[in-house]
């Protein structure tokens, strides 16, 4: 790894990964415990050493997406319950009791099979039933059309005699956006939610952890905390509503000037030649690219961070380089650490030029980008994902 550290890294810092554990913490009731979601490698920063630190912060549960993301943080020494959020295949059954990881139960004929699993395996498995509210995408359906028939399924799915059911929660899908419209359907679907906790109450089935909060309902709707929030993207200190709560990004992620020449007006820089410089011309290279997660559609569009200013991305991002223009920086050389994205450089905004969300942008950050983990300005851990 010492090879590709002066190359292009992620600083992961801990410490502010601690402050917005604790402005979240504080945005919801105490009685509300925090679930942390670290699926994706949580966003791109690491699942291992997030998972670790949110663990010692006190967090109270984990949120992964599949059943491997739950093995890799046991096989780390991770203690807290793991909740999967999303489609297991039956037959991984026994790897989830293994694993002693909650399921989310999208529907009856899951549930039928991972209860049969689970007896043919000499166990149970504890799960979490899904409510679809209004997100359509996995659960039992909360809509009028479909209310009473989910009602019954889940009623049959909380008798089964493998599965061990702790809890029931639902997703929101707009609860990040302030337009009437989306505030209206966020209560539509919080309403669906609790008056299918309701219903089934009524028939003697209820649930020891209810939770709905992701991030924007974190932020917005603080009144849906029930026992347990599970903000994803706000822990991290991006996203549109981050710095509504004062929340500070944990990743930085940096490169390094590889070389700078000069080049006459009229030059053209990089592949399809979409950039031409209009005098005389300083630009430097940088050792990062697409296959690093810098999105190519950033070409001649972000610009990156030096303590002297900022440098544009002059044509397009290569796989592995790409090129700034450095002609109004002239204190700023080989050598020299650029930010990509970072507390100076917002993600947000290179994910609005690139056309999409920051979690994307975090997400991307590849394999081969080595995670450098700082705690009170010490780095505490590093980690390289390739293999070897
Ligand atoms: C990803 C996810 C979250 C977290 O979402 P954010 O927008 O990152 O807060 C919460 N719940 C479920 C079911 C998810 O899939």
């Amino acid at each position: 790894m010492e090879s590709t550290l002066k190359r292009t890294w992620a600083e992961i810092d801990l410490d502010a990964l601690a402050h917005n554990y604790r402005a979240l913490r504080a945005q919801m009731e105490p009685r509300s415990r925090f679930l942390g979601v670290v699926k994706a490698d949580a966003y791109g920063h690491g699942a291992i050493q997030i998972s670790r630190t949110l663990e010692e912060l006190g967090a109270a549960y984990l949120a992964i997406s599949s059943i491997d993301e739950a093995r890799e943080l046991r096989l780390a020494g991770v203690h807290l319950p793991i909740l999967q959020l999303g489609l297991t295949p039956s037959d991984q059954t026994a790897a989830v009791i293994e694993n002693s990881v909650t399921q989310a139960v999208w529907s009856e004929a899951s549930a039928m099979a991972f209860s049969q699993e689970a007896i043919r395996a000499g166990g149970r498995m504890k799960v979490h039933i899904k409510l679809d509210t209004g997100m359509s995408r996995l659960g039992f359906q909360c809509d009028e059309s479909h209310f009473e028939q989910s009602l019954e399924a889940i009623c049959r799915v909380c008798g089964l005699p493998g599965l061990d059911v702790e809890g029931a929660f639902t997703h929101f899908s707009v609860s990040d956006e302030d337009s009437e419209s989306s505030r209206d359907y966020t209560l539509l679907q919080h309403e669906r939610f609790e008056t299918m906790l309701r219903r089934l109450a009524e028939r003697g089935v209820t649930f020891s952890v209810c939770h709905c909060a992701n991030s924007g309902a974190t932020v917005s709707y603080t009144q849906f905390a029930h026992d347990m929030f599970r903000p994803g993207i706000i822990t991290y200190g991006i996203g549109d509503q981050a710095q509504l709560l004062g929340l500070k990004p944990v990743m930085t992620l940096k490169s390094v000037i590889g070389v700078v020449k000069d080049y006459d007006p009229d030059t053209t820089v990089s592949y399809g030649r979409t950039f031409r410089t209009g005098r005389p011309s300083r630009i430097g290279v940088l050792p990062i690219g697409y296959a690093d997660g810098f999105h190519r559609v950033l070409s001649n569009q972000w610009q990156v961070w030096t303590p002297y200013g900022t440098a544009p991305v002059a044509g397009r991002i290569c796989m592995d380089m790409c090129m700034i223009d450095l002609t109004g920086l002239p204190q700023v050389g080989e050598g020299d650490e650029v930010e990509i994205f970072g507390p100076h450089n917002s993600v947000n905004e290179a994910a609005k030029l690139a056309g999409t969300i920051s979690y994307e942008l975090t997400c991307a950050v590849s394999k081969r980008v080595p995670r450098i983990y700082k705690k009170d300005g010490q780095e505490t851990a590093r980690e390289l994902l390739l293999r070897g």
